[in-house]
């Protein structure tokens, strides 16, 4: 079976960041693949209305939005599309046009009111033909409407998908208000109190939490049981008489109590009032965690489902039953559409029935693993005495250059191993302060704000140790009586640690069993999917390149960008793929001539047809001859003097700045597995060392022993190919339309 040739493609309900990636892949994977797309305006309402609300496209109707906000297409809710009578002109606007496939993006109602359409499709085309307003040919060619769906929504609430378009940035929105509000609460030993958007779904709260180091969090799934109140006010006050000067609360806006009753921020802020006495404000963040930029990984999440429901919808017989497509990890999943939601709807009605182990139970492990971590880490009253087993010394260092996330990694080592009565030491300056006996103990308190904080408190550096400090490291690890280390880093804490649990390390008496977290903005370590910081550094080079694109938009100009990574092209690849790169040069492929003038020759053949910018992604070492420099000389001379070219090295911006909420959630779930799983092993007399890492979802962890046969020999990067060369072809195809089309 065939799937249709001609489909169309739709935002509805309400908008959410990275739709508009979402349609410009959907549409230029139907170019690609030889099919004719329709874009439908102000979503369902736009099917109901036709005429010029619904348009073919080409590849340069979808260039410049990847990087908008919201959705260029429209979004409304429709009235009419919930009658029989719209949905019935709906159809005739589609089956007029030839159009029997549709990729709506939007909420659990638009998915809905999308397969109800589809399945009343034939009646609907029969009553058509009975009226005398569609010819039977064209019913009989069109008898059936293909559907896929993506989800378009900044809850992150959908059975089906690991996250949801949109979500990403929410939190983003949500971290930046935030991390803004605890700098003037702090000033003015204020508690505020947050609202944030989940009416049915607490993730954003959650995540929000975790990743802001907020004090308390109240969320739908799990209403508070009587009493919550008083909770609250010992978790705050606890704090305050520690020292700690900012209270931060976040409301999901839909939370009741156990009795179905509403909890607002405001009710929040009149107990914190009345009860302690607190200056509190209450701060509603509203649609602004709707507003702005999509962050790289809603443009990367938008791209990979927008190209993969075209696909899908292209290559399957439109009566087919329709498919959501999601992510589960790094893969792209498709699950049957009404099932997904179905099943989110019932977690709706359990968690009005208040079940609330299952609610949390299906919201995840994820979600239930964060939020059990928040309850660990927002008390302020670590147990002293250890849970019957012997109190532990471990100590925590980072290695390597500085990656965001670090700190939100230590503040939950601490934390964690603290609430269970143990003691985290600090190594100063990595290596060194284990060589140089540099260390300062780390309590509860003297990580507070440590989630937000860019660079690495504790200091980092890349000297590694050598045979000749072995016996000083056997002194220091003696001395501060330490059960095992925790290294966060790149590559030099991998290599580093490694060393450490050599023969010649134990031969000086270096015995303790070492946990290796990857932290590093050039992801290029194995064991793991994703490292610390990347996601940071993706975000800080996208806001560059987005302005450097911005100022070359009156003249006929190629950008080459220069981007880190080292030996490792994930920063330039996933950079390109969501800044709309037309080529990406990497390290893991080099760069040749004839790559080189074959890519002139596209630019020059854009440029003439009329192309107004270009953008070229270059990895630092991507290769040693061609640089950025050479490059853009080379492209400059040889443009026969259709365009000019500028390069662009974005330095060391994109190790600095706050870290994400990806890199401060991920840093501190990985964290709080290792420590977790180290004092665990160390209980059992295991004395093994491990690389923790994120793979296809979940935490696992590889023998550190294994570190040297996982890495490609005279490169720092691992052996195995990584998921995301995988994505090499559609950055291409997303970015080569047409010459004469823009990114
Ligand atoms: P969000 O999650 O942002 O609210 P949503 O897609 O769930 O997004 P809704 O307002 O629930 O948003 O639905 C969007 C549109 O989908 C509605 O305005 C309506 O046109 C259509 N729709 C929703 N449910 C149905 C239904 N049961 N039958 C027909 N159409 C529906």
């Amino acid at each position: 079976m065939t799937g249709t040739r001609k489909l169309a493609v739709l935002t509805s309900g309400g908008d959410s960041a990275g739709m508009n990636a979402a349609v410009r892949a959907a549409v230029r994977a139907a170019l690609a693949a030889g099919a004719e797309v329709f874009g439908v305006r102000e979503g369902l309402q736009g099917l109901v209305d036709g005429g010029e609300l619904i348009q073919s496209l080409t590849s340069a109707d979808v260039s410049g939005i990847l990087q908008l906000g919201g959705t260029d297409l429209g979004t409304a809710r429709s009235d009419d599309f919930r009658t029989r009578d719209g949905r019935r002109r709906a159809a005739h606007n589609l089956v007029e046009r030839g159009v029997d496939g549709l990729v709506v993006i939007g909420g659990d109602g638009s998915l809905t009111g999308a397969d109800l359409f589809r399945r009343e499709w034939p009646a609907l085309l029969d009553e058509l033909v009975a009226a005398g307003e569609l010819a039977p040919e064209a019913a009989a060619d069109h008898h059936e409407l293909g559907l896929v769906g993506l989800v378009g929504s900044i809850d992150n609430d959908m059975v089906g998908t690991d996250m949801t378009i949109g979500a990403d940035t929410a939190l983003h929105r949500i971290i930046e208000a935030v991390d803004a509000i605890q700098s003037t609460a702090s000033s003015h030993q204020r508690t505020f109190v947050i609202e944030v958007m989940g009416r049915r779904c607490g993730y954003l709260a959650l995540m929000g939490s975790l990743a802001a180091g907020a004090n308390f969090v109240l969320i739908p799934e799990n209403p508070p049981a009587d009493g919550w109140e008083d909770t609250m006010c010992d978790v705050l006050s606890g704090g305050r008489k520690i020292g700690r000067r900012a209270s931060v609360v976040l409301v999901a806006e839909g939370v009741v109590d156990r009795h179905g009753n509403p909890i607002t921020a405001h009710d929040v802020r009149t107990v914190l009032e009345e009860r302690l006495g607190e200056d509190t404000r209450v701060t509603t963040l509203g649609h602004v965690q709707r507003g702005g930029s999509p962050t790289a990984f809603d443009r990367y999440l938008g791209t990979v489902l927008g190209h993969a429901a075209t696909t899908h919808l292209l290559a399957t017989d439109p009566g087919a039953e329709p498919q959501l497509v999601g992510i589960r990890g790094h893969r792209v999943v498709t699950s049957p559409l009404m099932e997904c939601v179905e099943a989110t709807r019932s977690i709706a009605d359990v968690i009005s029935s208040n079940d609330i182990d299952r609610a949390m139970a299906l919201r995840g492990s994820s979600f239930t693993s964060s939020f059990e971590l928040l309850r660990t880490l927002v008390p302020v009253r670590p147990r002293e005495e250890p849970d019957g087993t012997p109190p532990r010394r471990l100590g925590v260092l980072h290695a390597g250059a500085p990656a965001p996330g670090m700190n939100a990694a230590v503040r939950v080592i601490v934390r964690v191993a603290m609430a269970r009565g143990h003691r985290i030491v600090g190594l100063v300056d990595g290596f060194r302060g284990l060589i140089d006996d540099d260390t300062t103990e780390l309590g509860w308190m003297s990580v507070s704000g440590w989630s937000a904080r860019p660079g690495a408190e504790l200091g980092t550096s890349r000297r590694l140790p050598e045979p000749d400090d072995f016996d000083r490291i056997a002194d220091t690890i003696a001395r501060h009586r330490l059960d095992g280390l925790v290294v966060v880093g790149g590559w030099t804490a991998y290599q580093g640690a490694n060393r450490l649990i050599g023969d010649a390390a134990r031969a000086a008496g270096i015995d303790v069993p070492i946990v290796c977290l990857p932290a590093t903005i050039n992801n290029d370590v194995p064991g793991t999917d994703l490292s610390i910081g990347s996601d940071t550094a993706l975000n800080n080079i996208i806001v560059d390149v987005d302005k450097i694109k911005e100022s070359a938009v009156a003249s006929q100009r190629c950008f080459v960008v220069e981007v880190m990574g080292r030996d490792s092209g994930y920063l330039a690849l996933m950079s390109g793929l969501a800044t709309g790169a037309e080529r990406v040069y990497l390290p893991e492929d080099g760069i040749s001539l004839d790559r080189l003038q074959a890519d002139l020759a596209t630019l020059r053949a854009g440029f003439e047809l009329g192309k107004r910018r270009g953008l070229v992604v270059r990895s630092e070492h991507a290769d040693p001859l061609y640089t950025t420099e050479f490059i853009s000389a080379l492209f400059e001379h040889e443009s026969g003097g259709d365009f000019d070219v500028r390069g662009a090295i974005l330095g060391h911006v994109q190790q600095g700045g706050s870290p994400s909420p990806f890199d401060r959630i991920q840093a501190s779930r990985l964290a709080a597995d290792a420590i977790g799983r180290l004092l665990d092993a160390l209980d059992r007399g295991d004395r093994s060392s491990h690389m923790f890492g994120h793979v296809d979802g979940s935490i696992v962890t590889t023998p550190l022993e294994r570190f040297p046969e996982l890495v490609e020999a005279g490169a720092h990067r691992p052996s195995a190919t990584p998921w995301w060369m995988d994505l090499r072809p559609l950055a291409e195809q997303m970015a080569t339309a047409r010459p004469s089309e823009g990114c």
